[in-house]
Order: C-alpha cells, then structure tokens, then sequence
C-alpha cells in the first residue's frame, strides 16, 4: 500500500491523507488552510473551488485527479474546518466517492453548503462514532470503522481502515480525555484489539508533540470555566465569554455555570449559532432549551438593549476570541451594537490565542481597547484538545503501529513526533516517516 500525505504536512490546516491499494484510493480528511481563506476573503466574500485551489486554501488535488476513478471515498474525522472544511470545494471532481462522517460532522458540512449554496452530487453518510461500514473497492471490500476519539468538538473519530495488506490507523485530531463532558472517552479496548490484529500504519497528529504533558481533560476546562463564573463577585456587571464554536462541550459548561448565577444566556454570532444548530439537529445539544441564540443585525441590537438595561441578568457568549475583525466581540469593543463596556464587566476568554501572528496582533488590540474601558479580563480559561508528547508515547504504546506517520504540521511540528519514536526503537525512514505535502510512502 502507499500512503499519500496530501495536505497539512507543510501547514497546520488543509488535512488530507490518502491510501492507495491497487485499484482503490481512501482518502482521510479534507480540510481547509484558514490563512488563506482568511486572505482571500478579504476581497472576494464566496471565492469559488478555483479560487481556493490557487490560493493553496485547499489540499491539492493533481494525484487524486489523476487517478479519479479509483477514488472509492472520503473519510472525515471530525467537524473542524481544517478537516471538513474542504469537501463541498474538493469532491465534487470525485462524484462517485462517497463521504462519511460521524453524524455532527455531516451536518455541519451541509451547513458550510448551504451557507455556500453548493450542492453536491456525492453520497454523504453519518456513521455514529462506534460505528463501522464497508467501502466497495474494485476488487475488495474495506471495513473502515469511527471509532471514540477525544478532542475538542463532539463526536470525534479515529479511523481504523481494515484493508487485504493491514489496518491503517488514522487519529487525526486527538487528545486522550478520559473524562470528557460529552461523549465517550476514547475506545481504548478496541484500539488494543487492533494492537493485538496488527496496525500497519499510524498517522498521528503532533500538533503539540513539542510540548512535555499530558494534555488535560475537559473537566478541568469545566472547573475554570466554573472558578471564572461562580468564585468571583460579578455583582450586576456584565459577563461576555467567548470560545470556540464548534467546542459544544465547553458551551455546555458555560450554559450550565451560567444558569447557576441565574443569568439569562444569549449566543450571539453566525458561527455560534451554525455550530449550535448542528448538534441541536442530531440530539447533541443538551443545553437547547437554555439558550437564546441571536444573529442578525436587528436581533443582536434588541437582545443588547436588554443586556445594556439590565446587565447582571444576562450572560453574552460570542464570537471573537481571536480578536477577529467583524467578530460579536470586535463590534461590541467598537460600540456598533448599540452596547457600551462599563468598568467592572468581565470578558472571559474560554480559548488560547493560536500562535499565529496575525492572531496575536489581533488580540493585543482588543485586550488594550477592553482595557481602556476598565473591563475584567479572564484569559485562557481553556484546555487543549490537542494531545502532548505523553499522550503521543501513550498512544503509541496501545496502538503499537508497525509504520508511524507524524501528522498536523510541518516539520517544525512533526519532528517532535519523530524523535519521540526514535526514542521509542523506530527507526527513521524504515518505520517512522517525515512527510512533506505530497510525499509517498509504500508501506510494505
Ligand atoms: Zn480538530
């Protein structure tokens, strides 16, 4: 078998990992590099598949239009744009390739085509996380099974490929939370089963392979979340929290805090919102009832002149972490939302700025105009959903791969990987491998 590493493997973003078997290609991931969609969208609001492909917002696509017939599905592990993101832009060249999914994850691809207007030709399925399906290739039949997976959006996936030459394992993205808020905690006693078949090959996410932990589970998030709320005095000052969209487990702590401070909640931005619905739609939204949800110009006004009238009876969650331009938070800062920061309101950052420098620059901005207005900030009342050098040794250790692909970066990430497996008896370009965007790997 080879192992195409397509996309994310210069870059964090754009994830995609294909197998090739003969006749047959699977493909993992199809995600977008947000950088550039970010730059692109500076002048043109809906740029078309094109666009993207040249601006390098999109895995590339020469291999797999190459071998276009032989290309039998797409496998996505998780709902994050730099996974999903890319689909509705990418497969559509590949019609007869089906796209499978945990259920979340379906949804929010069909909510990105909507918001796009795209239509697509290919069958999309929603495999629940435990859940297995069969692939047709030409001449063979492929087990791939979604397999529990903690990170931090809902219904996260490892793909356990079972195919004639070995299982491929792909844990892209993945942290090992064994109590997280939402769902299970990973499905350690089938990857041991695995083990014990025999994994061929596993691409691994290192992301923060650099880092010397053991990334912490969401119930500590959900303790900082609970120290920032309940142990300080809000008094009737304003509370604004902001945190990832598709992070429904983080929402569900902030909703449920929120609730005990007999605060209304009002969800404010378009992100929130198409995140929120998804998982309401496949019963992922525990906290449905106890939300309003506000997006357009009109409602969010409304919704602030109550807030603005009565501040402590209201707890705001918003877009704008990163201190994005346009973002809930930008235009509250900015006074375009007919609300005004007074002193002692809290601004509680449930998110870690991303150690990008556009982002850095964003959010020193907005933290110096909340401070000028004498606000309260919290910051990083957040924990990873990324794994560190522990979890990697960890999982290393129960998935014992034959093969180990380091993944999620370039080689300023996946080395860490490397030297970890090397310390761990692999031996470089024998059975761990560093990849580049369009690297082969035969797997023998
Ligand atoms: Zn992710």
């Amino acid at each position: 078998m080879k192992i195409h590493t397509i996309g994310g493997y210069n870059e964090v973003g754009k994830n995609m990992t294909a197998v090739e078997i003969g006749e047959d290609i699977i493909v993992f991931d199809c995600g977008l590099f947000l950088p550039a969609v970010i730059d692109l969208q500076e002048n043109e609001r809906n740029p078309t598949p094109q666009m993207l492909q040249t601006a390098g917002a999109i895995p590339d696509q020469k291999f797999l239009l190459k071998n276009k017939d032989k290309v039998r599905a797409f496998l996505i592990t998780h709902a994050h744009l730099d996974h999903v993101g890319a689909v509705h832009n990418y497969v559509h060249k590949f019609p007869n390739a089906q796209v499978i999914g945990t259920p979340f994850t379906i949804e929010v691809l069909k909510a990105l085509m909507q918001d796009s207007k795209q239509h697509l030709k290919n069958k999309l399925i929603s495999i629940h996380p435990g859940g297995a399906i069969n692939i047709k290739g030409k001449n063979t039949t492929y087990k791939a099974e979604f397999l529990n997976m903690t990170h931090s959006t809902i219904q996260s996936t490892m793909i356990a490929l079972h195919t004639p030459e070995g299982i491929v394992a792909y844990a892209n993205d993945y942290k090992l939370d064994n109590t997280p808020i939402m769902g299970s905690p990973p499905n350690y006693e089938k990857f041991r089963k695995l083990a014990k078949q025999g994994i061929k090959v596993a691409i691994i996410d290192c992301l923060y392979a650099d880092t010397d932990r053991k990334t912490n589970s969401e119930k500590i998030a959900r303790a900082m979340v609970e120290e920032s709320l309940l142990t300080i005095d809000h008094g009737n000052n304003g509370i604004i929290i902001s945190t990832f969209s598709s992070h429904i487990a983080r929402l569900k702590s902030i909703v449920e805090f929120s609730k005990k401070l007999n605060r209304e909640v009002i969800f404010m931005g378009r992100s929130l919102a198409k995140y929120t619905n998804a998982a309401k739609r496949v019963d992922q939204c525990p906290f449905a009832k106890d939300i309003r949800i506000s997006t357009y110009t009109n409602q969010l006004k409304s919704s602030l002149k109550r807030v603005e009238k009565n501040r402590g009876k209201y707890v705001v969650v918003c877009t704008g972490h990163q201190g994005e331009e346009g973002s809930i938070l930008d235009r509250l800062i900015k006074n375009k939302l007919h609300f005004n920061f007074t002193a002692k309101d809290s601004v509680i950052f449930s998110s870690k700025v991303i150690p990008a420098p556009v982002n850095i620059q964003h959010r020193a901005i907005m933290d110096k105009k909340l401070k000028q207005k004498d606000v309260r900030i919290f910051d990083n009342v957040h924990v990873s959903g990324h794994g560190g050098r522990e979890d990697l040794r960890e999982l290393l250790n129960i998935l014992k791969p034959q093969h180990f692909i380091p993944s999620h970066g370039g080689f300023d990430k996946t080395t860490s990987g490397l030297n970890l497996a090397k310390e761990m008896g692999y031996k470089q370009n024998k059975n761990v491998h560093l990849c580049k965007n369009g690297t082969v790997i035969e797997v023998k």
